[in-house]
């Protein structure tokens, strides 16, 4: 059935058609020549005429009618307040045996626990999804509306193992489906969650061999190892890699680059970074990952912010005023790059002094060693200890809320900051804003003195990001890597 859309207008910009016939903020935009307002998408499509009939419900209830004559293409003026969905969001009803929500512990945030499975979320910003008992409606609008490109979670190709791992008989048919977006001229980037003994070795060969013969609709394949936490309990039995099977998931990987590389023209099938780091081997070249397509899927990375790290050198001071020493706390998966980060500050900027301190999750368990899941409680814990933090405490953003700073486990920065004593804390969503606040402020014009914006959330993979200001519904998506930055 249906669901009702409230598409609220939340903010009318001056002078502009919407502004004109008097829309104000509270009405509510029911519908755009006839049709319903469901989401962003509909409301970018209907609007693109010049001439529309709309049907307004005031905040007090009553409803209207009002025709604008705009040019093509000219904007109408309304805000929705950020919101990508009028009708809440599409869930998913599959019981992966990966799946990172039902591993979660009860009172964290409800964004850690939203099942998205919504193709709309899919196209607006990268959210994977499975496909999986979409209703025909759904079905037609992505054929329709052309949405292109789409990002999703394949995990294997085979119906037995992929309805095995999705935990239900309508996960079956996936190359269908994907053969028929391809005949539509929809393109998608693809995704493979491994869980050891399930999905990899042969079958990950039959699923890269199946998917790339889809041709150019097939943009990217990444393939990203299964996340754990200590909370998962009474699920299928799962484990983590271990260093030598992610060296051999690497080996598989490239020689598979090797092959497609010539007649695709790009290595199409990508390794999560988290297999470098587990494997203990060194991220590969810039060039591998090519346009980053999958960089939020926690697919290069470690790279990118090394050679972002590396592109601030010009704006470094060579000398601090007066000797400066800083620490910088992140999880086990990105201890390596960071301390390679705070070696190249050392090298260029005489005075300065940075630490990095490897943060273990206590609360999740020692599997989970991205950064955008280490709460509040554990950098106190384990930072406490320390004799000296120096002149300021830098945290990795990725973890923190983007609306107040709060960790997950709503912790302010000024809580932490006290209870280690009064040292201030800070956090840093990129390699320049890492420099600017390691080295005293100064190397960043004012506007650029923001935090990333489009940082997800996953719950299979380990990391997990939420940009509740992009997204006010607070999205979560299989996409396994959130990775800031400076997280992962
Ligand atoms: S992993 Fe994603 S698709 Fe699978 S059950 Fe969990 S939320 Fe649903």
């Amino acid at each position: 059935m249906a669901r009702l859309a409230k598409p609220v207008i939340m903010g009318i910009t001056p002078g502009s058609p919407a502004d004109a016939v008097g829309l104000k903020p509270g009405d509510k935009l029911m519908e755009i020549n006839g049709n319903p307002v469901r989401d962003d998408l509909d409301y970018r499509f209907l609007t693109a005429d010049e001439r529309l009939e709309l049907k307004v419900v005031s905040a007090t209830g009553e409803s209207r009618a009002v025709t604008i004559h705009k040019e093509f293409d000219e904007e109408l003026g309304i805000d929705f307040g950020g919101k990508a969905t009028f009708d809440g969001i599409y869930t998913c009803h599959n019981n992966c045996v990966f799946c990172f929500v039902h591993q979660q512990p009860r009172g964290l945030r409800p964004t850690l626990t939203l099942m998205d499975d919504d193709f709309r979320l899919s196209y607006m910003h990268g959210n994977f999804i499975t496909l999986v008992g979409i209703s025909e409606e759904h079905w037609r609008r992505i054929l329709d509306q052309k949405l292109t490109p789409l990002y999703i979670s394949v995990h294997a190709t085979d119906d037995d193992l992929r309805a095995f791992l999705l935990g239900t008989d309508k996960a079956r048919g996936i190359l269908g489906q994907l053969r028929e977006l391809a005949d539509s001229g929809i393109q998608f980037h693809t995704q493979v969650v491994s869980c050891p003994g399930l999905n990899d070795g042969a079958a990950l060969d039959k699923t890269i061999t199946d998917l790339s013969a889809l041709g150019d609709a097939l943009l990217s394949i990444s393939v990203v190892p299964v996340g754990l936490t200590r909370f998962r309990q009474g699920l299928y039995p799962v484990r983590s890699y271990r260093p030598n099977e992610a060296a051999a998931m690497i080996d598989q990987i490239e020689a598979w680059q090797q092959k497609l590389a010539p007649e695709w023209g790009t290595v199409l099938v990508h390794a999560s970074d988290e297999w470098y780091v587990v494997a203990g081997r060194e991220a590969p070249p810039a060039e591998v990952y090519e346009n980053y397509d999958q960089l939020e899927n926690g697919v290069g990375m470690i790279r990118l912010f090394l050679e972002q790290m590396k592109a601030t050198t010009e704006r470094l001071p060579a000398e601090l005023p007066a000797p400066r020493k800083v620490t910088i706390a992140t999880g086990v998966l990105a201890t390596r790059t960071l301390r390679t980060a705070a070696d190249w500050l050392m090298e260029h900027v005489k005075g300065l002094t940075v630490d990095v301190v490897t943060i273990e999750n206590e609360f999740y368990g020692p599997t989970v060693t991205v950064a955008g899941l280490i709460l509040g409680q554990d950098y106190v814990a384990q930072l406490r200890p320390r004799p000296d933090l120096g002149d300021l405490v830098i945290l990795p953003a990725v973890g923190f809320r983007e609306t107040d700073f709060k960790s997950l486990d709503n912790m302010t920065l000024d809580d932490i900051s006290a209870l280690l004593g009064g040292v201030p804390v800070t956090i840093a969503a990129t390699p320049a804003e890492l420099a600017d606040k390691a080295t005293g402020g100064g190397l960043l014009p004012e506007k650029k003195k923001r935090r990333l914006k489009s940082l997800r959330l996953t719950h299979y993979g380990e990391a997990a990001v939420v940009n509740m200001e992009k997204d006010p519904l607070g999205r979560c998506e299989r996409s396994p890597g959130l990775k800031s930055p400076l997280g992962e």
